[in-house]
């Protein structure tokens, strides 16, 4: 804005220089106008008065010499003229006879048949001369104005003539304006000069407008249109070039005794118009510099709070307010333009929480400081290293062998720990993912890839870091696209529900089954739960298929009522993550109503890891149990189990995991599966043994008492269809 302004106000400034150049130009040349007209006047005047006082002389000597005949008599006339020339200040005067011989006031005698004096005056004209030297007497410059002499029957008898000083035009022309710089020329058609000003420059006496061509060349030019202008016998402007520009005003005389035309050249060197301008100039410059004195300081205020605004919004936008060093943003926008090759470090600190936890929030962010200044400090020529978020930070570094990259890292690494002794903390424990890359075009890329290597350090118990190249992309990507197609699949209905159904140990009779889920995908594949279940459970997403496997269950169990169907009850997998949903037994009571279904038919299966060491699951359970829901412990004895568990909360039924199952034929094995069922029939819960695939099994399994099987020794878990022919 103020660009403009000062741009403004220059243009203004420049305009108003050229307004008043050209205002100062037009009064100079109305002046110079002025001057010539006021020259002309006075020498058309002279020129009128002097030829008026010479017919006045010569009416005088007509009168007193009446009867002039003869050459004796004009010859009588001279001491006559000698007074009147004295009086009236001419050089000379004198009288031609008809043979063209002249008697002077001052004596001489002498031809003048060849002059225009003569020969016009023969004719019955006056006449005036352009500047002559004069050729008798001093050397100067004269102008001989004549007139006829008549005799009675007026014929002419001779000339009268009067030699005029021609300094005496050069009085007239003098300039009194243009501090006396101006100066002016008389000339004829021919260029021929009459008489010039007292300061003019002796640009030749001779012709000026030969003087004209000869002092420039560009002056031709205006030689032609003089030339043009004289023959129409106007007035006009023009400038030419002498030492310097000059402006010129050219102006006819009007006279009616010149045979030959006469021309009144007013001249002004252009420099006399600058110095004229120049003190306005000067004024005018003064104010214009404090306007723009004004407007510069305006705008450099601009320019400091603007740049004072760009390194606040630089601030903003790539400074961590955490650590007041780089942030993120940063690290993305300057890594593609650095060198290409090296490593991209992703930085996480394993149990952070705890120090925000144990420490405090302010000792969290001290240490979380502490750990970016170890890093930038570590930083070589062409490295960033940024503050990602939390406890994450993300470093590029230079292209080495892997093992100074990783005698780096353990020496950044040490540092890091080292802080916990400094800061009073508990342990401080960095791991990191390093992606070894050429192309530093997408660093988001790179980033992600370096996060994948991270989570591979994290559940390294070896090592605190991990390449890239050892993570299994595929799992990462299948992973990613499970996740991705979640919520299409839910609408969808690409989930399935399969029945696996569970038998009466003694009768082999069907008594119940579980509901186990299987993904439909669009393309016809069927996705094992494995494959997807722990993926749900770490993201929420087992949240919302959980219920939709009770829905459809829930459906399905009114359906077959509907059907007349024997009822059994279906126990359906509730994940550790459900029951951290805090409406879900609201949700699941909701659910039964709208499809009217008896809880009792729809038992809940949840593992020992979810329900142990939390007092809030295990009321919640406890809730559910009260509202109706029989709840089975699933997974017994996979490896978390103990029996103390048995102890604390009521189960209704115990489900023997198969790796317990599997301890059948081994002596100890029995013993603790004895014991184990023992304890829990004691405690009023019954027992389903799962994962049963062969005869002795079920065999030793009946011995024990055991009330349920299931396993693939009956039936492997079926889609709909086949469970409904089944039951
Ligand atoms: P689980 O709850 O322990 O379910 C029993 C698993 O053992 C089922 O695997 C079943 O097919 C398998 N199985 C049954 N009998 C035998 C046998 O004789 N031999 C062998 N080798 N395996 C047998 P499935 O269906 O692949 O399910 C795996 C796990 O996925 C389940 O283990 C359960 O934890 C989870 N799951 C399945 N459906 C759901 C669900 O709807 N919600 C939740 N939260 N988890 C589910
Ligand atoms: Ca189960
Ligand atoms: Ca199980």
């Amino acid at each position: 804005m103020a660009v403009v302004a000062l741009l403004i106000c220059t243009l203004a400034l420049y305009e108003q220089h050229k307004g008043i150049y050209r205002e100062v130009q037009a009064q100079t040349l109305a002046t110079m106008q002025d001057v010539a007209l006021r020259n002309k006047k006075g020498v058309e005047k002279e020129l009128y008065n002097t030829q008026k006082l010479l017919s006045d002389i010569t009416a005088v000597i007509q009168l007193r010499y009446p009867n002039i005949e003869s050459d004796s008599d004009l010859k009588d006339i001279v001491p006559e003229l000698k007074r009147f020339a004295s009086t009236y200040g001419f050089k000379r005067m004198g009288v031609i006879l008809p043979n063209g011989i002249t008697y002077t006031t001052d004596s001489y005698v002498y031809d003048l048949s060849n002059e225009d004096a003569y020969l016009y005056g023969m004719q019955g004209l006056p006449n005036v001369t352009e500047s002559l030297q004069d050729e008798i007497g001093l050397p100067d410059w004269i102008n001989v104005f004549s007139r006829p002499l008549f005799n009675q029957s007026s014929e002419v008898i001779g000339v009268i003539y009067a030699v005029y000083h021609t300094k005496s035009f050069k009085e007239l022309l003098t300039l009194d304006a243009f501090e006396g710089e101006g100066y002016s020329y008389i000339i004829n058609t021919d260029g021929q000069v009459v008489s010039d000003s007292k300061n003019a420059p002796m640009y030749g006496t001779q012709n000026l407008l030969d003087s004209l061509l000869s002092m420039d060349k560009q002056n031709a030019e205006t030689v032609s249109r003089l030339k043009d202008t004289m023959a129409t016998h106007s007035d006009t402007y023009d400038t030419f070039e002498a030492s310097e520009t000059q402006y010129l005003y050219c102006a006819p005389l009007e006279a009616e005794l010149l045979h030959t035309s006469w021309y009144l050249l007013t001249m002004v060197p252009a420099n006399v118009l600058d110095s004229r301008v120049a003190p306005i100039l000067q004024h005018q410059n003064k104010f214009l510099l404090i306007i723009m004195t004004v407007i510069a300081a305006m705008f450099i205020y601009l320019i400091v709070s603007y740049r004072k605004d760009a390194h606040t919004l630089h601030n903003l936008a790539y400074v961590d307010p955490l650590t007041g060093g780089d942030n993120y943003a940063y690290f993305l926008e300057k890594l593609p333009r650095m060198a290409t090759g090296g490593y991209m470090v992703a930085l996480d600190l394993s149990e952070f929480k705890l120090i925000n936890s144990i420490c405090g929030s302010a000792k969290g962010d001290l240490v979380l400081k502490s750990i970016w200044n170890i890093l930038n400090k570590h930083l070589e020529k062409d490295e960033l290293a940024a503050h990602k978020s939390a406890d994450q930070y993300v470093m590029y570094l230079h292209a080495v062998a892997k093992d100074v990259l990783l005698a780096r890292l353990r020496f950044i690494c040490g540092e890091i720990t080292s802080l916990a002794e400094q800061h009073n903390t508990v342990q401080i424990s960095p791991y990191f993912g390093i992606y070894e890359t050429t192309d530093t075009s997408n660093p988001e890329e790179c980033y992600t890839r370096a996060l994948q290597a991270k989570k591979l350090a994290k559940d390294d118990t070896k090592k605190n870091w991990a390449f890239y190249e050892d993570v299994d992309v595929e799992a990462i990507t299948e992973k990613k696209q499970l996740v991705d197609h979640f919520d299409t699949a839910i609408t969808n209905n690409e989930f399935e529900v399969w029945y696996q159904p569970k038998y009466d140990v003694e009768s082999h009779r069907i008594v119940g089954a579980e509901a186990l889920v299987r993904w439909r995908t669009a393309d016809g594949t069927l996705i094992p739960p494995y494959r997807f279940i722990p993926l749900f459970e770490r993201n929420g997403m087992i949240v919302t298929l959980d219920e939709y496997v009770f829905t459809t269950v829930c459906k399905q169990m009114k359906e077959w009522e509907r059907q007349h169907k024997h009822l059994f009850p279906i126990s359906i997998n509730v994940s550790r993550a459900s029951l951290y949903y805090e409406f879900i037994l609201e949700r699941y009571t909701e659910i039964l109503k709208a499809y009217d279904v008896d809880p009792a038919l729809v038992p809940l299966e949840v593992t020992e890891s979810a329900t142990i060491n939390n007092q809030q699951i295990q009321e919640l359970v406890e809730r559910f149990r009260l509202a109706g829901f029989p709840i089975y412990l699933d997974d017994f004895g996979n490896g978390y189990s103990s029996l103390a568990t048995l102890n604390m909360m009521h189960f209704d039924t115990i489900k023997l995991d198969k790796s317990l199952v599997d301890y059948i034929g081994d002596s100890k094995g029995e013993k603790l599966l004895r014991y184990t069922i023992k304890l829990a029939k004691s405690l009023g819960m019954k027992i389903t043994a799962e994962g049963v695939e062969t005869e002795n099994q079920v065999k030793f399994l009946q011995t024990l008492h055991c009330d349920e099987i299931q396993g693939y020794y009956f039936s492997r878990p079926l889609p709909l269809a086949e469970f409904e022919q089944l039951i």
